[in-house]
């Protein structure tokens, strides 16, 4: 009939008529799936009803481990996001690791740093770099939420200069002997299994000379030393790791002997990214509170939320919101193809590693500079309010400041953007 449109079935969703602002993914240059929707949503219910009641800080001694909180997150599944199911995992990929990084980092830094030691730098590159073995006995066990996972690389004489590492493996017949220490281990003292970069070979440098190795918690020879007592994340545990002739069987080399330094780059690249999604979703959580917060004070028998400078705070918040969560899940897609060339053996184009460690590091400045700043205007506008324990802000205001630090400080990711730039990666 002319004039009248034919109704358009959508291939996706199965139905006439244009999707709705759900089905769009809220927007997002690329759409979530139904099932990665419908994953965001059931996490957020989850963590909502089940968790964030459980979420409390010890402000002595070195906080508590939210063990009640980690235990229910593994029994729904959080713990084994990107891990492929035949692996135990929930096959979600980086995306729906990201998502529920997101939902986590709404609801506590200290839940979403422990999610983060779990499953990006600790899991991840295990089921990488590793073989059929590992992803049974050791990957397994993790995606199923029945074992704890940590990263160890930082020493008290390498941090950003993470290439200085001085921890020793040297190979005694089918062992390796492993001695030295590492620092700033997030899970370190609760982990079953720590993935550990050591000097395997001092003559070769960082690339060529470090091994990936995975430590298990009752090793002879491995000790937990000193417990970190942090200004923020503070129930989530940071321990010294003490190797004294700690024998590492030959079987618990993950990836090829010399290769350990790109291992860890590879699990840093999609931790950074994960990180990013859960100060994306502390930015969030922050605008929710900002917005409620402003309707309900009133001064001057208005609304506090009628006064401009206000409502500029919002906007902003805003906007730094939308920018981050188009890059924080552009680039976590990325992050999935590139993980996938890697985990099926493919080789991977020298160019395509450069611009994943490029985007990781901008996503991960981005969104934690927005939620740092986005911590700061909040206090702004709760006044004396925000200094009181009972709303929270103040304990953000410890927490986010963390997120600029670690895995790489943001200063080393802004060269590693720079560098790549002034190298000619292809930008566009
Ligand atoms: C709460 C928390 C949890 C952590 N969890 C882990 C973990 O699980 N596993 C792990 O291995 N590590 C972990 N870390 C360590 C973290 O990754 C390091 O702290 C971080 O990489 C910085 O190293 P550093 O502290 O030694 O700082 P340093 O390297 O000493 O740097 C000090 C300052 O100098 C700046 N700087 C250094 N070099 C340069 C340069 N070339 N150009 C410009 N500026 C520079 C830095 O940006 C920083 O501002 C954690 C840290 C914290 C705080």
């Amino acid at each position: 009939m002319e004039g009248q449109a034919r109704p358009v079935v959508d291939a996706r969703t199965g139905r006439a008529g244009p999707p709705t602002a759900e089905e769009l993914g809220h927007g997002m240059r690329f759409r979530l799936t139904p099932e990665q929707r419908l994953l965001k949503k059931t996490t957020r219910e989850f963590l909502e009803s089940e968790v964030r009641h459980l979420v409390k800080e010890d402000k002595h001694g070195h906080g508590v481990f939210p063990e009640a909180a980690v235990k229910k997150m593994q029994e729904q599944g959080i713990f084994g996001m990107p891990i492929p199911r035949k692996y135990g995992g929930a096959g979600m990929g980086e995306v729906g690791y990201c998502l529920v990084a997101e939902e986590v980092g709404a609801v506590d830094s200290s839940l979403a740093t422990i999610l983060g030691a779990h499953t990006g730098i600790g899991m991840a590159p295990i089921w990488l770099f590793g073989n059929e073995d590992h992803r049974e006995r050791i990957v397994r066990p993790l995606a199923e939420g029945t074992a704890l996972g940590a990263f160890a690389l930082t020493e008290p004489t390498a941090g950003s200069d993470a290439a200085r590492i001085k921890t020793r493996a040297d190979r005694d017949g089918d062992e390796w002997v492993l001695n030295g220490r590492k620092i700033w281990c997030s899970n370190g003292d609760r982990a079953d299994y720590i993935l550990v970069m050591a000097v395997s070979d001092p003559t070769l440098g960082a690339h060529g000379g470090v091994t990936a190795f995975v430590v298990e918690k009752d090793f002879p020879g491995f000790q937990v030393g000193s417990i970190e007592d942090k200004m923020g994340i503070r129930s989530s545990s940071t321990a010294e790791l003490v190797f004294q002739d700690c024998r590492v069987p030959k079987e618990n080399v993950i990836g090829k002997v010399g290769e350990g330094f790109i291992v860890a780059l590879t699990a840093l690249d999609g931790g950074r990214a994960s990180l990013a999604a859960g100060a994306l979703g502390a930015c969030k959580e922050l605008l929710g509170r900002m917005i409620d917060f402003s309707r309900k004070r009133r001064r001057a028998g208005r609304p506090i939320a009628d006064n401009q400078a206000v409502q500029w705070k919002l906007a902003e918040l805003a906007i730094k919101i939308f920018q981050n969560q188009h890059i924080v899940y552009d680039t976590a897609q990325l992050v999935d193809r590139y993980y996938h060339l890697i985990a099926e053996g493919h080789p991977v184009p020298r160019a395509l590693r450069d611009e994943v460690s490029r985007k990781c590091a901008m996503v991960k400045v981005s969104a934690s500079e927005a939620a740092g700043w986005a911590i700061e205007q909040a206090l702004e506008l709760f006044g004396a309010a925000g200094v009181r324990d009972a709303w929270d802000l103040e304990r953000g205001f410890r927490d986010e400041i963390i997120i600029e630090i670690f895995e790489g400080t943001n200063e080393i990711q802004r060269l590693i953007i720079s560098r790549d730039l002034i190298k000619g990666g292809n930008f566009w």
